[in-house]
């Protein structure tokens, strides 16, 4: 009998998705702006103060309408992390704007703080954190530095939703949040997804005129207005309303979720700390008042040369495992049009370092049991995995 290969991810379903859809199909309003839209909106607004939500198609859209709302002028700077997902940067250089690219942070692989100073010139306008892997930055710092410059803080919090800092929602402490929704976040509206989070009152009416296409219809349902008009670029990044639908249990059933992953990272980290203390591998550290959402479980192989023989060794017990980023100042277009500010002394390393392990909603410890196993084999003399000579080291 074949063994049940474990993946790194599988998206989350909690099995209320059908019965929502149901009831959206039928009201027959599909295109979005209904009933389960503004539940979530209402969901995401609960942990706001103040704010507004808006659910899109995706983050790389609701990036999309920072960078309209930043207003960049070509040659403009945005200072980013160079581990980052593309869309991250692709949304601002779409507007001319130029990445400049900073250091991580060794214990969170996060954008390292101390240097975003140094990187600011006349032309930076925006400062993008990535939360990643749900683990907050130093958001502190990056607040008072950017109040300092006058910069535009819009949070990459794409993988980041259900996580926390200093008791605030990521996503809700700079100017705008960026949320993803997609199959390998925690919750999903159906494989493809996203929320705009406004946290500045003076970005609301322009942040809600570009998600109307460009128009005012907004203050036309509102009553404000007799007639709806074209007054500025807009784009269409609506969610439909059975994306919404399916997204909605999964909200609901956000404190439930959460505890089982956390639970899981938890049993990772403790697990494998022994591991970390002979230094052949490195874990993540969250930093002190973040709670994460346990995303995604990372290690780095300190000999990042070991990493094929890792992943295969890994793969021959059943376990999916798998690298994540490839830096974007070292990729073709990175090096056409961005720059990376002073030295890289932890990007590269790390990000040739990192390994993905399984962790998911469904992840059952039995399975965990078995990855756990398989990882600490591939370190343990006594044991040559599974016959599959010079693995074991
Ligand atoms: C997933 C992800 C994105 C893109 O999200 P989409 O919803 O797929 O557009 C952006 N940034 C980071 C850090 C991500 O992990």
């Amino acid at each position: 009998m074949a063994e049940t290969v474990i993946p790194t991810t599988i998206p989350t379903v909690t099995g209320q998705e059908i019965a929502a859809i149901q009831d959206v199909l039928r009201t027959r309003t599909l295109t979005g702006k209904g009933k389960y839209t503004v539940l979530c909106q209402r969901w995401l607004e609960s942990s706001m103060i103040g704010g507004k939500a808006f659910v899109l198609s995706s983050c790389t859209s609701a990036l999309e309408i920072a960078a309209l709302l930043a207003d960049l002028q070509p040659g403009d700077e945005v200072i980013v992390p160079s581990y980052t997902y593309v869309s991250t940067v692709n949304a601002f250089v779409v507007h001319g704007a130029v990445p400049v690219f900073v250091d991580l942070d060794d214990a969170t692989m996060n954008i390292d703080a101390q240097r975003i100073e140094a990187a600011i010139t006349p032309q930076t306008k925006v400062v993008v954190p990535v939360h990643y892997a749900g683990i907050a930055c130093d958001m502190d710092t990056i607040l008072a530095i950017a109040d300092k410059h006058g910069l535009l803080v819009v949070e990459d919090a794409a993988m980041a939703c259900g996580g926390t800092y200093q008791g605030r929602a990521l996503g809700t402490i700079g100017h705008l949040g960026c949320i993803s929704f997609q199959e390998k976040k925690v919750f999903t509206s159906g494989g493809q997804g996203g929320a705009l989070l406004i946290n500045q009152e003076s970005l609301a009416a322009r942040a809600e005129i570009i998600y109307e296409h460009g128009t005012n219809r907004g203050q036309f349902l509102r009553g404000e207005v007799n007639v709806y008009r074209w007054l500025d670029v807009g784009i269409n990044a609506t969610m439909s309303e059975i994306q919404a639908a399916f997204l909605y249990p999964q909200l609901q059933a956000a404190p439930d979720i959460l505890a089982h992953r956390r639970h899981l990272w938890t049993r990772y980290h403790q697990r494998l700390a022994p591991l970390a203390q002979t230094g052949v591998i490195q874990l993540p550290q969250v930093p002190e008042g973040a709670i994460h959402n346990a995303v995604i479980f990372w290690l780095r192989l300190t000999d990042a040369s070991r990493r094929p023989e890792f992943i295969r060794h890994m793969a021959a017990g059943q376990v999916c495992t798998q690298a994540q980023f490839v830096p974007l100042h070292s990729s073709p277009f990175g090096q056409q049009v961005g720059r990376f500010h002073g030295e890289d002394r932890v990007t590269t390393r790390a990000a040739a370092e990192i390994v993905l392990l399984p962790l998911y909603s469904e992840l059952t410890e039995t399975s965990q049991e078995v990855v756990i196993r398989r990882v600490l084999a591939f370190w343990d003399d006594a044991r040559p995995s599974d016959g599959i000579p010079g693995l074991g080291s």
